[in-house]
């Protein structure tokens, strides 16, 4: 298939969440008609990060900017069908607000948490900081002895169905006229400051006005199209559903061990996850898995905090790719300085899922109006990463 027009306002690189996102966003900016296309190398979505997710949205980051966007993550998911436009088909999302629990085990961690529980307070998320007393008291299931002690918060955190959220960006930025085609974004012709043409795998060419990477691990290539260099590279993630022969008779919060092994509830079974020892860039292909990483690392991290899990059975595993940037872990948004129409949605590094909603309607705001209406995304500029000044954010997982 060949792009309808020969030329679009919007040319979008990579269809999955955030260019499904960013294309319904633009369908939605009162004022704006202008002419989508989003281009996909693979349809199925296999790879792609917005597949192999774990999706979870939490409040509980150290900044501001972090918190106000997963704070409209969980509004957005509450009031899912209302934003689609109230069409009662669109079904209604859930968000099994089970919490994270964020475990400390030396001084210097817990008072960080402590820190960024004000913060977290300040903006109205229930986030509450717990002794190690008060863990057992209502997790009577951890062992404990290492740990000092954790935030948790049981209001808009946990597990939400990510996929569905996906697959409805998708069908109604369709219905409102979004072009999507399968093919890929090879090239792009720039003058100095604007990309003015983008170049497909099957020999096609579209002229555009603005262009959106929304190319997940594949970032860097499509910036370096233009010129652009973003420091973001494919990190393996392992995941793991496991069942239980003695199953908690709670349900278990997305705790985050010290150890960066992460563990939740996930259904009638649970889930555990986390990144190997070694964590270099791998191969944008490479989805090959270190088997016996689960018997060397996880289960007995898994096993060691919560001792019921001893006796546990692997049911089904998977590797996904972080798309991850080296400088500071945190999202890269908004226009190029000087490549004013090259606009970034990258660099999500883990919590990207639940972003989608609040930075693809920012970015579509941007787009449509040249400026931030509802948050002010200014703090994801991509200027910070040109001036190597670090976004901060002390809850990367
Ligand atoms: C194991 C794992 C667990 C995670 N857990 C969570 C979580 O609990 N909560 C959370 O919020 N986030 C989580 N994330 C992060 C989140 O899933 C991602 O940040 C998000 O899905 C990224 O979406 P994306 O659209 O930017 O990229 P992707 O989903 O990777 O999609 C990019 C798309 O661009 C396409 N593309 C690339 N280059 C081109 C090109 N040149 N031409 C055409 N198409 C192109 C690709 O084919 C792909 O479909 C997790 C990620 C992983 C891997």
């Amino acid at each position: 298939m060949a792009p309808v027009h020969d030329s679009y306002d919007v040319v979008i690189v990579g269809g999955a969440i955030y260019g499904s996102s960013v294309a319904w966003w633009l369908t939605q900016m009162a004022g704006f008609t202008g002419r989508i296309l989003v281009v996909e190398r693979d349809p199925s979505y296999e790879r792609a990060g917005t597949s192999l997710t774990n999706s979870c949205i939490r409040q509980q980051f150290s900044n501001k900017a972090n918190i106000s966007v997963s704070q409209f993550g969980a509004e957005f998911i509450r009031n899912f069908r209302d934003f689609m436009g109230g069409d009662p088909e669109v079904p209604a999302l859930t968000l099994q607000s089970y919490g994270y629990l964020y475990l400390a085990d030396t001084p210097e961690f817990a008072q960080d948490l402590k820190d960024s529980q004000k913060v977290q307070a300040s903006l109205g998320a229930g986030t509450r900081y717990m002794t190690a007393a008060e863990i057992a008291a209502d997790y009577p299931f951890y062992q404990l002895d290492d740990i000092l002690g954790a935030n948790h918060n049981l209001v808009n955190e946990g597990y939400f169905d990510g996929g569905t959220m996906f697959d409805w960006f998708k069908r109604m930025a369709r219905k409102n006229g979004v072009e999507y085609l399968t093919d890929e974004v090879v090239a792009m012709t720039c003058t100095r400051t604007r990309v003015e043409r983008v170049m497909l795998k099957s020999g096609a060419e579209v002229a555009c006005d603005v262009v959106v990477n929304a190319s997940g691990t594949r970032g860097a290539l499509t910036a370096r199209m233009a010129n652009l260099d973003i420091p973001i590279e494919p990190r393996r993630r392992y995941t793991y559903i496991f069942d239980a022969a003695h199953p908690l008779d709670r349900d278990l919060p997305l705790t985050i061990d010290p150890s960066g092994v992460h563990m939740r509830t996930d259904g009638r079974y649970y889930l555990a996850g986390g990144p190997p020892d070694e964590d270099p860039a791998v191969d944008f292909d490479d989805f090959d898995a270190d088997h016996s990483l689960w018997e060397a690392k996880f289960w007995p991290i898994i096993a060691n905090r919560i001792p019921q899990f001893e006796e546990i059975k692997l049911i089904n595993m998977w590797v996904g790719h972080y798309d991850y940037n080296t400088l500071d872990q945190n999202a890269i948004v908004g226009p190029h300085p000087e490549m004013s129409n090259f606009m970034f949605v990258n660099g999500f590094s883990g919590h990207g899922l639940q972003q989608s909603p609040a930075l693809g309607r920012g970015l579509a705001e941007r787009i449509a109006y040249g400026e931030y209406r509802s948050l002010d995304l200014t703090p994801f500029a991509v200027d910070r990463v040109l001036s190597g000044e670090k976004f901060l954010e002390k809850a990367v997982i």
